[in-house]
């Protein structure tokens, strides 16, 4: 095919035009021998052979400018044979009207062939100029031969810069590599064009020769664009390659649009993370991966605690930034190869290929409850939280994927039971614990309508008087069954499932309506403490249930202390300030429980309207013994006393710990030594013999 390029300068490179060139220049020389030879045999002049020779500009012409030489050569032929027709015009008239007539035909048949060439070749550069399609043609020696608008506007190289140059890879690539129009005229197999393309092009289904492909290319446009690309090697009549046709099309936009909807359907839309179908699809690729090379792989299920109370109390705004918080934590955590999905609410999961020891997979686990000792922050507040793991290893603890992820959901509700903040490997033993859980969440839902529930009571008593200051409320379950619970047995599952609400409100009803029942029965008036959980304290209308809970009972509010946990109160510090300024107001009393056992400090405390510390029985227990605990309690007591709280020791069940707590001047104890809890009857003894007692301890 013989083809023109776009820039005439640059014409003396152009491949195809050898080809017709030999051509025409061999068909020139055999109109010349025969010029000569009719000359010396038929006319013997060599004049004028030379004369008429002035025929071949003539044929030149009409090799070079096509039919329209006709004319050209009527016109010169008439010019030069004018003199000759002055001195001879009977030989003119005969012989040469035949000769122009002969050059007037070779000429037309020179010139027609030509201009056919020519035509082909100038309507194949108008149609790569004029299509919006970005296309370039290189030549076999791969010279840039047409480099189209389109092209232009595409890469930003100008069709001047590129065309007759060797520079086709330059707008696609930082460093020279074979563009495909170039693997195509070298011929190169499908191998090696694979291997160039790195599996990213494919043979082309319907133009022979060709070949087509889809890449990101970062160089082209600002940002790089999606490129699908098509080459088709040129041919001449006898099928020989004699350069390349290369096409391309900016696909960027409908690459970002399938990304969107790959992103949508398979990703979380909050927080960005592969869903529960990418992470299902990942699994199974991974889980097949890891059985074909024996190799181990872990799942880590991730629940984070109390983020229910979260969504209840701060509204779903904040529940969502801290889930996304929470996302970015993890995977800032986690490897490249590793998937962190989010399964829905607040599950994530955590899938470690080819992980070569457990210990990496545990390893992971405590990296994760130890960046979420950093608060995170939220519209300028902090907010602490934790999670629970349970983790699971292939082959291991199951073989397929199911199997593994409801035994990680099992390890990881026994890290819940543990009270959350720690993770655990999975066992067998944990099914037989999964299931008895389930009966026990069953039995637990019957258990209020059907008053299995008991209040005990336990004195908290003066130090330095002896006597009975107030009550702590503590709930016992008298299963038909299973006999008398304690509360560690079902109060997590209780605070789980969201029963403790209900739970919480029948003791504070009935603690109340107690206290109000022994001051009505004369006995001297005491505080009665009530334990409200997580869940209860963050609830939106605690203020409310109390108020209403006080005046059903009639129990003077100041008659009421509220037991909260230091984690419970610094989850959300901003919060507790506004719910127990709340409390306060209506004269209700706080008292922070298990105080030490958190990672509050004491001057976080301070902001707080509190009154009492109970410093956590852990303490008290080793105090004699242990140095550190006896420091612990000294400064507890010496600090609390200075911002101005009582303190009560819990767990008190010796003289020689009574003996040291007297000493540093805690104002109250509550513990065994004194007595256990109590139901309401068996207190009321307590509170006969209170009465009547004289002597302190
Ligand atoms: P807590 O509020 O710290 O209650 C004190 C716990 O220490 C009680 O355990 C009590 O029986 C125990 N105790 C008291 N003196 C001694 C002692 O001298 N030695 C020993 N070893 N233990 C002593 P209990 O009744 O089993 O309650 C455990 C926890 O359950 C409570 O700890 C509280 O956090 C929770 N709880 C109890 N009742 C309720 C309730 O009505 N609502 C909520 N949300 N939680 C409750
Ligand atoms: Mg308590
Ligand atoms: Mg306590």
């Amino acid at each position: 095919m013989y083809l023109r390029g776009n820039s005439s300068k640059k014409d003396g490179r152009r491949f195809s035009n050898k080809v017709s060139l030999k051509v025409s220049i061999l068909s020139l020389l055999i109109l010349f021998c025969m010029w000569m030879v009719y000359y010396f045999v038929f006319i013997r002049r060599i004049h004028t052979a030379f004369t008429h020779f002035f025929y071949i500009p003539i044929a030149l012409a009409g090799f070079f400018w096509g039919r329209q030489s006709i004319w050209i050569a009527l016109f010169l032929g008439a010019c030069l044979m004018a003199p000759y027709a002055l001195v001879d015009s009977s030989v003119f008239l005969v012989e040469d009207l035949l000769r122009v007539i002969v050059f007037m035909g070779i000429a037309w048949v020179i010139g027609t062939l030509r201009e056919n060439n020519l035509y082909y070749e100038k309507k194949l550069a108008d149609i790569i100029a004029g299509i919006s399609i970005p296309t370039f043609v290189i030549n076999k020696d791969h010279i840039i031969t047409h480099f189209n608008n389109a092209c232009e506007a595409l890469t930003g190289f100008s069709a001047a810069e590129m065309i007759g140059e060797r520079k086709q890879w330059m707008p696609f690539y930082s460093k020279e590599k074979p563009t495909l129009g170039d693997l195509i005229v070298d011929g190169a197999s499908e191998e090696v064009i694979n291997r160039y393309y790195q599996g990213k092009c494919r043979k082309s289904s319907f133009v022979q020769g060709a070949y087509e492909g889809e890449d990101f290319f970062p160089e082209v446009g600002e940002n790089g664009r999606w490129l699908h690309f098509t080459a088709a090697p040129l041919r001449n009549t006898r099928g020989e390659v004699i350069g390349a046709i290369e096409t391309l099309e900016d696909i960027t936009e409908r690459k970002q649009a399938e990304e969107m909807l790959w992103q949508q359907v398979y990703h979380d839309a909050l927080t960005g993370l592969p869903n529960r179908m990418l992470f299902n699809d990942r699994f199974t690729q991974a889980l097949a991966h890891a059985y074909r090379n024996r190799q181990k792989l872990a799942v880590l299920f991730l629940d984070l605690d109390r983020f229910k109370n979260i969504n209840d109390t701060q509204g779903y705004n904040v529940g969502d930034q801290l889930l996304q918080g929470v996302a970015e934590r993890l995977t800032d955590l986690v490897r490249e190869d590793d998937t962190v999905a989010r399964m829905g609410g607040d599950e994530f999961i955590l899938l470690l290929p080819e992980i070569a020891q457990a210990e990496n997979a545990t390893k992971i686990a405590k990296k994760i409850l130890e960046a979420f000792k950093q608060p995170l922050m939220i519209g300028g507040h902090e907010f602490y939280i934790t999670s629970s793991i349970g983790i699971v290893f292939y082959p291991n603890d199951g073989e397929d994927a199911e199997t593994l992820l409801k035994n990680a959901d099992i390890a990881m509700y026994r890290a819940k039971e543990q009270g959350g903040n720690n993770y655990q490997l999975y066992d067998p033993m944990m099914n037989v614990k999964a299931s008895e859980r389930l009966v026990l969440e069953n039995s637990l839902r019957y258990a209020l309508e059907r008053e299995e529930f008991v209040v005990y009571y336990q004195p908290q008593v003066s130090i330095s008087t002896g006597k009975i200051i107030g009550m702590e409320a503590l709930i016992r379950w008298q299963h038909p069954e299973w006999g008398l619970l304690s509360p560690a047995e079902f109060i997590p599952l209780a605070e789980e499932t969201g029963l403790i609400i209900p739970i919480g409100e029948w003791v504070l009803r009935t603690a109340c309506a107690q206290n109000k029942a022994w001051q009505e029965a004369g006995y001297p008036p005491v505080h009665v403490a009530v334990n409200l959980s997580a869940r209860q304290f963050q609830q939106q209308n605690l203020v409310e249930t109390v108020t209403r809970v006080l005046k059903e009972t009639g129990l003077e509010p100041h008659y009421l202390e509220l037991e909260i946990t230091e984690s419970i109160a610094m989850q959300n510090a901003d919060f507790t300030i506004v719910m127990l300024r709340h409390l306060e107001e209506m004269g209700i009393h706080i008292s922070i429980d298990d105080f030490g056992t958190g990672y509050s400090s004491l001057s976080y405390l301070k902001h707080f309207p509190l009154d009492t510390l109970k410093i956590d029985q852990s303490f008290v227990r080793d105090l004699t013994i242990d140095p550190n605990n006896k420091a612990i309690v000294i400064a507890i007591i010496a600090m609390a006393h200075s911002l101005k709280f009582k303190v009560i020791a819990e767990g008190v069940e010796t003289q020689e710990q009574l003996a040291f707590l007297k000493q540093q001047q805690c104002d109250g104890i509550q513990g065994y030594l004194f007595s256990k809890p109590l139901p309401a009857e068996a207190f009321e003894k307590i509170l006969m013999r209170d009465v009547s007692r004289e002597k302190p301890y």
